[in-house]
């Protein structure tokens, strides 16, 4: 069957894989014992991937989803600091919010702020 000019864009991409159906449904590691493994198809078209130390923290936490977001962004080193504002092209000024005495990086503020020390001597005493 030749593929409809008027389907739309994701019918296309499915009768497109049809090419691939043969090859996929005749792996041995995708069918075993004359069934067809949706888990292994997903994981063969994935590929490999490497387990981050610290997963658990992110998917096994009692956190609220907020924090674990935020957790998950320092963690990447993304947290939107004024440094990666900068990189990204915005204009700002780049001193750090908190303290207004340098620059605003991630190091800054989790390690380095005035601001957050004092923060984080008041919330552990
Ligand atoms: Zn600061």
């Amino acid at each position: 069957m030749a593929i409809p000019k008027q389907a739309s864009w994701m019918v296309r991409k499915i009768l497109n894989m049809r090419k691939y159906w043969h090859t996929i449904i005749t792996s041995p590691t995708l069918v075993k014992k004359e069934k067809f493994h949706i888990q292994a198809a997903y994981i063969a078209l994935r590929g490999p991937v490497t387990e981050v130390a610290w997963s658990s923290l992110i998917c096994h936490s009692v956190a609220s989803p907020r924090t674990v977001f935020i957790l998950w962004l320092a963690l990447l080193g993304r947290l939107r600091t004024q440094d990666l504002l900068i990189k990204w092209g915005i204009d700002v000024n780049g001193t750090c919010v908190l303290c207004k005495n340098g620059l605003e990086t991630q190091e800054h503020l989790l390690f380095h702020c005035y601001f957050s020390k004092k923060v984080w001597q008041e919330m552990l005493s």
